[in-house]
């Protein structure tokens, strides 16, 4: 049997007994001199475990062999006599350097004589303690997968006791900690009833989710604290048998927040916050119900802001948002509550005036026009902005929402090609009238100008500029005129914008340039020499050849430069303003008159009018139209001219159609008028006829 142990001469004959005892356990066992603490045999099982052989741990000391403080104590004790056994768990060290887990057992056995023993045995946990650390790394593992979900997990069985939580679910829910450290399922259970704004539908959805076991569900709950949380119950199984409920819960708060947003943009315009198109059209739907229960009229006002796009093209979009932003504000704060101010889109608004008439509408209009007048004042830069408003009503000019926007647009261009800054109510047109829209379509009118350059049908009329002081004639304006024999007289209003599209402008400018320079030398040949205005586009003003061609008209007619005036409008001053300042040097330095035209209407600054060699500035007619009784009117064309004499500019006054009117800005110290009260563009032989007069 064991053929070591028996081979050792120094084991006496209980020993040689107790060796054949250990040596059939299956755990390691040696046994220890209880006097001198050493092996005095052990079993198979014992060298393989300390990887040596019995023999070889045989004389061993106890205290050579103990691994861990623990045994070295135990040992140190039992040579004093205070203790004589143990039991527990704790390491051994092996010959080849492993340690190894074990459970270690001591005893002592008193042998046959004198001789006491111990009785060591090593269970070996090894295997077992593998298998606890590869435990141990899943439930790591699944902790770790627990937690990093975004989602709140809680495991319960089937009888809803708790058996597990993430942290997230805890966060979710707000539970308090102490709730969770006591493991109170009851209280955490409780906690969660009372969290959701409708706890008795959310326990009788457990109770439903309880009875069908198999149940895989999605709720969604509100709690009190705002919080939107989805549910999700699964069924969690063990080899085929349900043991218990996964419950996932989701925060979606934010998700049916974005979708709320999403709902709510589709029926408001993002940048202003007004209702959109459809918001309107729901809007114009309830009006139009009550209007067909009881009759109750209403208004449509259709208003586009003049010259906006200078301000996008000059001082960028994000001024433009703003400028939007302030505007719809204004329009907002100036109609009643029971109406909608849409915006659609551009610088497009509408606004439903309900129960109104065409007084109403009226006033609205007025009121809208009004709160606009007021400067805006943004990035440093004060400035007006005016619109043109067209007026539909119901029932007379429309059924529905399209049709009364249809004529409201209609009515509102009508205002633009009078010279906007206004409002008109819709009219019915005669018969027949919508082809003549369509034949002034854009390319029918962009053909037609074409052609009218070629057959020279395009003239030019000149309205006299008056010295406000003395009274004399002392300039004109030449304006464009054409007949076309198809299409009738086109006003400049309507087809300069589209001749500034197609780049046309170039050529007809080149035409008018050269028409009223001929016109300026002719007059000044006669000896009533007085300076000719003349419009300048900006796309023609920013053409490389510009400058030169000014100067070969001027030479080619031998008219002296300082009887040509060129009137820009304030958008050429910004746009590519580097540009535009060389340009504008350059035709100074020629001794061409430069003004600014529709003063007020643009955007720039007092600082910039100071360095550009301007001479002078005209006055918006939007702002003479309200003298002298419009107050706001009154006050900005008073700062006009003030802020002319600081920079020694002559101001003109635009538009001037009555005495009133004429009077104040004398008053005012306003340089020169021009305006219906004195004359309208006349031809060259009326214009003369009315000079001499
Ligand atoms: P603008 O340069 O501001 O011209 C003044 C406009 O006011 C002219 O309109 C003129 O007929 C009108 N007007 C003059 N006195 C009165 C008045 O007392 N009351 C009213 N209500 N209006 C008055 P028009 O001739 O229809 O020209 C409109 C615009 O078309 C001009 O505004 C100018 O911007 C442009 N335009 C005209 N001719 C030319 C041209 O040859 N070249 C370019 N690029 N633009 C031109
Ligand atoms: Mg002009
Ligand atoms: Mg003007």
């Amino acid at each position: 049997m064991n053929r070591d142990l028996s081979a050792t001469p120094r084991l006496t004959e209980p020993i040689a007994t107790w060796s054949r005892l250990i040596e059939a356990m299956l755990d390691a066992v040696w046994l220890v001199d209880a006097a001198a603490l050493r092996v005095v045999a052990a079993n198979h099982a014992a060298g393989e475990l300390m990887a040596m052989t019995p023999a070889e741990l045989v004389g061993k000391a106890v205290l050579e062999l103990a691994a861990t403080p623990e045994d070295l104590c135990f040992w140190g004790e039992v040579a004093q006599g205070l203790v004589d056994q143990i039991e527990s768990e704790t390491l051994v060290m092996s010959a080849d350097g492993t340690t190894k887990a074990v459970t270690r057992r001591v005893s002592r056995v008193q042998g046959s004589g004198d001789g006491a023993f111990y009785v060591v045995v090593l269970h070996d946990r090894s295997a077992q303690v593998k298998v606890e650390r590869e435990l141990e790394g899943v439930a790591a593992d699944l902790r770790a997968t627990l937690e990093s979900t975004r989602d709140g997990i809680l495991v319960t069985d089937l009888a809803g006791r708790i058996r597990n939580f993430n942290q997230r679910f805890a966060a979710l829910w707000q539970i308090p900690p102490e709730l969770l450290g006591q493991r109170e399922d009851d209280a955490v259970l409780e906690w969660m009833r009372r969290s959701v704004v409708d706890p008795s539908a959310y326990m009788r959805r457990l109770a439903a989710i309880d009875e069908a076991t198999m149940l895989q569900a999605s709720d969604v709950l509100r709690l009190h604290s705002g919080t939107a949380i989805e549910r999700v119950t699964m069924l969690q199984c063990m080899r085929g048998r349900p043991i218990g409920r996964v419950y996932s819960f989701h925060d979606i708060t934010e998700k049916l927040e974005a979708n709320r947003r999403i709902e709510t943009l589709s029926y408001t315009d993002a940048l202003t916050g007004l209702p959109n198109r459809r918001l309107l059209a729901d809007r114009v739907e309830v009006a139009l119900a009550q209007a067909r229960r009881d009759g109750t009229p209403f208004a449509l006002l259709f208003l586009n802001l003049d010259h906006f796009n200078h301000v996008n093209e000059t001082l960028g979009r994000v001024f433009g948002d703003r400028v939007l932003r302030d505007v719809a504000e204004r329009i907002r704060g100036c109609v009643r509550q029971v109406d909608t101010v849409a915006r659609l889109g551009g610088d497009e608004f509408v606004v439903l005036a309900n129960n109104a008439d065409d007084h109403g509408a009226e006033s609205a209009a007025w009121r809208v026009m009004d709160a606009l007048k007021q400067p805006f004042t943004q990035g440093g830069m004060s400035f007006t902005v005016t619109a043109s408003v067209g007026i539909s009503l119901y029932p007379n000019d429309g059924t529905g929402l399209d049709e009364l926007v249809r004529r409201a647009d209609a009515a509102m261009r009508d205002v633009k090609l009078a010279g906007r800054a206004g409002f008109r109510f819709h009219r019915p047109r005669p018969e027949g009238d919508d082809e003549h829209s369509r034949l002034r379509s854009r390319m029918k009118l962009d053909h037609a100008m074409r052609l009218a350059l070629v057959q020279g049908r395009f003239r030019l009329h000149y309205q006299p500029q008056v010295d406000l002081r003395s009274g004399a004639v002392v300039g004109a304006e030449a304006l464009i005129r054409w007949r076309d024999p198809e299409l009738g007289e086109i006003a400049p209003g309507e087809f300069i914008p589209v001749a500034e599209e197609s780049g046309f402008i170039v050529s007809i400018g080149a035409w008018v340039l050269q028409c009223a320079i001929t016109q300026a030398a002719a007059w000044a040949a006669a000896g009533r020499a007085m300076t000719v205005s003349v419009n300048v586009s900006a796309v023609q003003f920013q053409q490389p050849g510009f400058v030169d061609g000014v100067a070969a008209a001027l030479r080619e007619a031998r008219l002296p430069p300082q009887w040509l005036e060129l009137e820009l409008t304030e958008s050429i001053l910004i746009q590519d303003a580097q540009d535009a300042m060389l340009r504008l040097q350059a035709l100074a330095q020629l001794g061409v008159k430069l003004a600014i035209d529709d003063f007020g209407t643009g955007y720039s600054s007092l600082a910039y009018l100071k360095r550009v060699p301007v001479g002078r500035l005209k006055i918006d007619r939007s702002f003479v139209s309200g003298l002298p009784t419009e107050e706001s009117d009154a006050a900005i064309v008073q700062a006009i001219i003030h802020m002319g004499r600081a920079l020694r500019l002559q101001i003109v006054a635009e538009g001037v159609e009555t005495e009133a009117q004429r009077q104040f800005l004398q008053d005012a110290g306003c340089d020169l008028f021009q305006g219906w009260l004195y004359a309208p563009p006349l031809d060259v032989a009326a214009f003369e006829a009315r000079v001499s007069a």
